[in-house]
């Protein structure tokens, strides 16, 4: 099909830096800008530099923006997908209700996709990752905090309007600490890496990278605390497994990245006993974009639409 174009341009805004980067049709980083999102800044100041990156990784690459099949956007904050509006003032203070697709359309004249980061890094696994062929496929993102996504009859799962289903605050504990989601005892408040650092440092480690390496070393307080995370692991996973069947479950973000080894026996041992559905059914993976995953899963939200014309095709 001469419109189904093979490149695409994905955008990963985050707090603290937004990369652009020019993607090629099998998932392949051309050329990389970084800027500093600088939010406070407002919201036209940071369209002004995300419109000159995108220019800019377009000269790099020698691509023109003619010839790429859009921006994807993955943003690490509350979106509407629908409205292309990105909402959350806590990570982005001075980005209040931004329509980026909007703005950003009308700057390039290009299609533009925004997404949550978790749903953009999921469907980047499923098109050219660990998800690759499996449906339904879970995946969970361990890093500074815990995000999750779903695919499922060959997309996104979306809750009402569109809505991220937030599977970092799923319910593990009875007795687990307090979440800013209002929750006690939910996952990203005991298995993220911000939350792993907080356990560690009664014990005297300073984060959770030293809590690794000296769990790693058998100190037993360093394990206890990963152990209590293997826990919620698993009972999220056991929920998870329950609920949605999924056929894989892909795990990542920096923790899993470096640490998958570590948690991966108790994450099988949780379902292996499993009655209410056949746990051979179930396999777990680490993620295969590592740190590349925000740009390429941004850029996958518009390549994606080429394989459905291809699959509608042939
Ligand atoms: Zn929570």
């Amino acid at each position: 099909m001469e419109w189904c174009v093979r490149k695409a341009v994905g955008i990963d805004i985050g707090g603290t830096k937004i990369g652009v980067a020019a993607v090629t049709g099998e998932g392949r980083l051309a050329e990389v800008v970084t800027l500093p999102t600088e939010s406070c800044k407002g919201f036209g100041d940071g369209l002004d530099r995300m419109g000159a990156a995108v220019r800019q990784v377009m000269a790099k690459a020698g691509w023109r923006l003619e010839d790429v099949a859009g921006i994807g956007i993955g943003c690490a904050v509350l979106v509407d997908p629908v409205q292309g509006i990105i909402q959350n003032p806590y990570t982005l203070p001075g980005w209040d209700d931004a329509r980026v697709v909007e703005a950003l359309t009308e700057r390039l004249s290009v299609r533009v996709v925004l997404e949550n980061d978790a749903d953009a890094a999921l469907v980047g696994e499923c098109r050219f990752g660990a998800g690759r062929g499996f449906d339904p496929v879970v995946m969970l993102t361990l890093g500074t905090g815990v995000g999750g996504a779903v695919w499922a009859n060959g997309g996104i799962a979306r809750g009402s309007r569109g809505q991220h289903p937030e599977l970092g605050h799923l319910l593990v504990s009875n007795d687990g600490p307090g979440c800013y989601c209002g929750a006690n005892g939910c996952l990203e408040s005991i298995a993220s890496g911000t939350a792993i650092g907080e356990a560690g440092r009664p014990e005297g480690y300073a984060d959770a990278r030293e809590v690794f390496a000296a769990a790693r070393e058998g100190a037993p307080r360093a394990q206890a605390i990963l152990e209590r995370v293997s826990k919620a692991l698993g009972a999220a996973i056991w929920t998870l497994a329950h609920t949605i069947v999924p056929a894989r479950i892909v795990l990542g973000g920096g923790i899993m990245d470096e640490h998958f080894d570590w948690f991966e026996p108790a994450l099988s041992r949780a379902v292996a006993g499993a009655t209410q559905f056949d746990p051979r059914t179930l396999d777990f993976a680490r993620a295969a974009l590592g740190n590349q995953a925000g740009l390429v899963g941004a850029a996958s939200l518009v390549l994606a639409t080429c394989d459905d014309v291809d699959s509608r095709m042939s």
